[in-house]
């Protein structure tokens, strides 16, 4: 019988795909960075009584637990049985593409006042000028005291911004190739033009901002060597068409997949399985450092798992026997860049979440590659459990591709298969995804910790 996929809106209560999307449009306008999702996740954890891992000696079956891992990182789980049967785990990054400011971010030039930054993750550098932009981030004072900025968002806030050229003069700009338009050092955002005067010396802007900075917030310049600052587009989620069936905002690589899996997790009535669900950092360069998949918080957080529960385990004895999906967005077909994918191997919007064997690039290289067992296995609960998703890969063969955490939580051990939302704009300041595919996004995440 021929393999038919169909479209989610025409065979679910529509009712339903809408009110599942409120929520997720709250937590995507509230949660713009990494550490402000951690500090979510963990206020959720804890008002569901779950424990922080560290601060106790045992850990009962049952007992819901979490990691918050240098709050760059989050993960939360329960133990039903004996670890030794594994775990079903979902696993989705927190981090998403932006810029950095640069360690000495403040410079001044012609009357304006600027900050330096340095491009994190896969950006199209274009598109990140002439849009409001807001600052989030840590910065720590030499006496050791926090921090915590966040500015651009509230409604009265001043905003900043990465200017463009005018077109009355771009004309060389024009011919430049797309990724040369902008380039990485001319994404400096405007941060003031107010000159502070003293005495005979010459006016300053920057020194101006300095001054604004110290009687404000009590920064000096030098703070800036000990902060993590981000800049992000200041533009909240918003419903996208007639009929409100998209959304679309910053961030949802893989902030979406996050939410289904908060959602899947919480509410899924599991009590006879092993249940973890990661949250990790760093994804978009790499999955890199200490916070990131490729670092080995998993095999820590498995050892204190064992430890507490009394059960005797090793953690790579538990990974071996574990099943998971990596929970990351893929993209959908996008009709007005026709050729890019495989039309008979492509995701669609409104679809469902989307199953990728394998990522990687060019032959496959440095893929998660699943195993026919595992697709059999997750397909069937998909099934049973009248979950509607489809099979796509990112683009045709030779184009590009990329990677998830799929693979480093298979090298630990574990069976993983990629499953995630399709968007359009990846990496854009202004991400779309359909109701729909996020709601089918998460009845399939709780489906799998469920069944
Ligand atoms: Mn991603
Ligand atoms: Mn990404």
């Amino acid at each position: 019988m021929e393999y038919v996929v169909k479209n989610i809106w025409s065979e679910i209560d529509n009712g339903k795909i809408m009110d599942f999307a409120v929520g997720y449009k709250k937590f995507l306008e509230v949660g713009i960075t990494e550490r402000v999702i951690v500090t979510m996740l963990e206020k959720e954890a804890k008002s569901k009584g779950f424990v922080d891992i560290t601060g106790v000696d045992e850990l009962k079956l049952g007992q819901g637990f979490y990691l918050n891992h240098r709050n760059k990182s989050f993960f939360m789980g329960v133990i039903n049985e004996d670890l030794k049967n594994g775990l079903r785990l979902l696993g989705s990054h927190i981090d998403s593409p932006r810029l950095d400011l640069k360690q000495q971010p403040i410079y001044e030039s012609e009357g304006m006042a600027l900050f330096k930054t340095h491009y994190y993750g896969g950006i199209k550098k274009y598109q990140w000028v002439t849009m409001p932009l807001a600052l989030e981030g840590v910065v720590y004072r030499k006496d050791g005291s926090k921090l915590e900025l966040s500015i651009g968002r509230g409604k009265d806030d001043p905003v900043f911004t990465i200017t463009d050229l005018l077109p009355h003069l771009a004309a060389e700009q024009m011919d430049k190739k797309a990724g040369k338009v902008i380039e990485g050092e001319k994404l400096n955002v405007l941060i003031g033009s107010i000159p502070l005067v003293e005495g005979d010396k010459d006016p300053s802007v920057k020194k101006g901002i300095l001054a604004y900075l110290s009687k404000e917030y009590d920064l000096d310049e030098e703070d800036f060597l000990r902060a993590e600052l981000e800049i992000l587009p200041n533009l909240p989620p918003r419903d996208v068409g007639f009929d409100r069936s998209m959304i679309g905002g910053y961030g949802q690589d893989d902030r979406i997949c996050s939410y289904a899996i908060m959602k899947g997790f919480f509410d899924c009535e599991n009590k006879d399985s092993n249940l973890l669900a990661c949250f990790f950092d760093k994804e978009e360069i790499g999955s890199n450092g200490d916070t990131g998949a490729q670092s080995r918080v998993l095999e820590y957080l498995l050892e204190m798992l064992i430890a507490k529960t009394g059960m005797s385990a090793s953690p790579l004895g538990v990974f071996f026997k574990s099943r998971g999906l990596s929970a990351d967005v893929s993209a959908v077909d996008d009709s007005s860049f026709d050729g890019v994918f495989d039309k008979y191997n492509r995701g669609r919007m409104g679809y469902g979440p989307i199953v990728s064997k394998y990522s990687g690039s060019r032959g496959k290289y440095d893929a998660n590659d699943a195993s026919a067992e595992l697709l059999a296995y997750v397909m069937n609960v998909l099934d049973e459990n009248k979950v509607m998703y489809q099979f796509g890969e990112l683009g045709k063969v030779d184009l590009g591709g990329g990677g998830t955490i799929a693979s480093y939580l298979s090298q630990l051990g574990m069976e993983v298969v990629d499953l995630g939302t399709g968007l359009l704009s990846m990496h854009s300041p202004f991400e779309v995804a359909s109701k729909a595919d996020l709601y089918m996004t998460y009845m399939a995440y709780r489906a799998f910790l469920e069944n």
